[in-house]
């Protein structure tokens, strides 16, 4: 059809195609039950293998809940290793995907009704755009981190040049950004990290759109930046994503009966496993900090690799100590309930990006202990819209040990301000407003929506 010869068509139909990990999946799927609920036929597109068995759980379970979003299984071809220094097995994955994607293009072209657009993770932008162009089928990208660091890795390709004497980088309509906030395989070409952001970035202009899971309000200079720049696609900012049913029927009796907002929650996503040395000033630190908590405790990368139980890891001495003020759990918590639950009042957070969304739309003030990866710049971001409170100097996940004292001081400011409490209602309500009906994020949505029922 030309491009002058619009016409209405039935309901559109998405693919959406998330890469690797929880923290990438979490936001899909949430993305194709929010389209499907606004009258579009979404296709979802899952990996064989997973890496963790959390994905695989996890998409069961939905798959049996949300019978209308339909499921396109895709097996992988086998890892083939490459030029680039890539160890993470999560990236492997992400390389794995790319080197995959070419064999979906008979499983693409054969659904029906015929596909009004894909919908796919950024890390896949350059190997998927390849594809929709053969298929004639326009491309959308989904940004899963902040805007903030969205918009520095859009000028990485320029980066690694610039960086001289100075311990800042001039990111256009963002300021200074500190050298310690960039990770360091972001400024290594060798790395996979850099190599797949640099070829995404670059292929970028070949997208319609690139959907980020964030609000104007919550970050407005990098989204004016970002809608300024002529080097990305148009930016749409439909975030906080909202929840979906999950069937977990997650019952924390000790957290109903705590007081409200007395309840510390613990946790650094679903990959990041601080050293043995880490986790034992950690607890010492909640202990002392006489707080209620709950603790989510993660022994390795990879949930398959953890194998310990919480007394291999935290001794049963340890364990003695806690008493009632507090409970560990190993293994997967239904976050979005826990933060959600009126006992809690403060969140410890390595502030991997869904994260830091969700706790903006539940209003949990957030003590910010960034570890790996795009976690230092989505700190900044929590700290400058009024989330949280970051402590700059405990630096990258491994590279100092921060001891129990500044632990257990640092926890009794966050849940003792009054101050922080009040600007973290106000975020919540910006939340809020963004997905209202008329709000900025859901306006955008529905745009997008209408967009794709036209077929150009
Ligand atoms: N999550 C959860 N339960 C867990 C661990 C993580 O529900 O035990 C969810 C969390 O709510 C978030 C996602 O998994 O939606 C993790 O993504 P995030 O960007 O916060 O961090 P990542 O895991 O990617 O480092
Ligand atoms: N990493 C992690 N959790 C995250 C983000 C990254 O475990 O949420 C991984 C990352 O992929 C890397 C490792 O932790 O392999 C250490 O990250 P760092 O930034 O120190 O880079 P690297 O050691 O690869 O140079
Ligand atoms: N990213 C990418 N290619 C990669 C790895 C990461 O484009 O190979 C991007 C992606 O947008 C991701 C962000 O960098 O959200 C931060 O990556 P990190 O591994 O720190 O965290 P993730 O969001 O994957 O949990």
């Amino acid at each position: 059809m030309s491009a002058t010869t619009k016409s209405e068509s039935g309901p559109p139909h998405v693919a959406l195609f998330p890469c690797a990990g929880m923290g990438h999946l979490i936001p899909f799927l949430r993305l194709a039950t929010m389209l499907d609920s606004r009258g579009c036929t979404v296709t979802f597109i899952t990996v064989h293998p997973t890496v963790s068995a959390a994905e695989s759980d996890h998409l069961t379970n939905f798959f049996t809940i949300h019978q209308n979003i339909k499921r396109l299984e895709f097996q992988l071809i086998p890892y083939e290793k490459s030029q680039f220094t890539n160890e993470d097995p999560f990236f492997i994955q992400i390389e794995t995907i790319g080197n995959s994607v070419h064999l979906l293009r008979p499983l693409l072209s054969s659904l029906s009704p015929t596909l009004s657009a894909i919908i796919a993770d950024f890390p896949i932008t350059t190997s998927i755009t390849q594809l929709a162009s053969d298929l004639s089928v326009p491309t959308y990208i989904v940004i899963t981190t902040s805007a903030r660091f969205f918009s520095l890795m859009s000028h990485l390709p320029h980066l690694v040049n610039g960086i001289g004497e100075n311990n800042y980088i001039e990111i256009p309509g963002l300021g200074q950004m500190p050298l310690s906030s960039i990770p360091p395989p972001m400024l290594n070409p060798n790395h996979f990290f850099a190599a797949n952001i640099s070829s995404s970035i670059s292929s970028l202009f070949k997208v319609r759109g690139v959907l980020i899971n964030t609000f104007t309000s919550f970050e407005p200079e990098a989204i004016e930046e970002l809608n300024m720049a002529t080097h990305v696609a148009r930016v749409l900012p439909v975030g906080p994503l909202e929840s979906f049913e999950t069937g977990d029927a997650t019952n924390l009796p000790w957290l109903d009966q705590q007081e409200p907002e007395s309840v510390l929650f613990v946790s650094f996503g679903s990959r990041t496993a601080l050293s043995k040395d880490q986790i034992r000033e950690l607890g010492n630190g909640l202990v002392r900090s006489g707080c209620k908590f709950l603790w989510v405790l993660k022994g390795s990368k990879v949930d398959k690799d953890d194998k310990e139980e919480v007394e291999d890891i935290l001794g049963e001495t340890f364990l003695g100590r806690i008493k009632n003020n507090g409970i560990v759990i190993k293994g997967w918590v239904n976050q979005d309930k826990i933060l959600a639950h009126k006992s809690i009042g403060g969140f410890i957070s390595h502030c991997g990006w869904n994260s830091v969304m969700e706790a903006a739309r539940l209003g949990v003030p957030i003590l910010a202990w960034p570890q790996h990866g795009d976690q230092r710049v989505n700190a900044e971001v929590v700290e400058k819209a009024g989330l949280g409170v970051w402590v700059r100097e405990w630096g990258w996940g491994g590279a100092k040990m921060v001891d129990e004292n500044e632990i257990a001081e640092k926890i009794n400011e966050l849940m003792l301000g009054k101050d922080l409490r009040s600007r973290v209602q106000e975020v919540k309500e910006k939340a809020r407003q963004a997905r209202e009906r008329n709000g900025t994020s859901e306006l955008l949505l529905q745009d997008l929506i209408e967009a794709l029922k036209i077929n150009e």
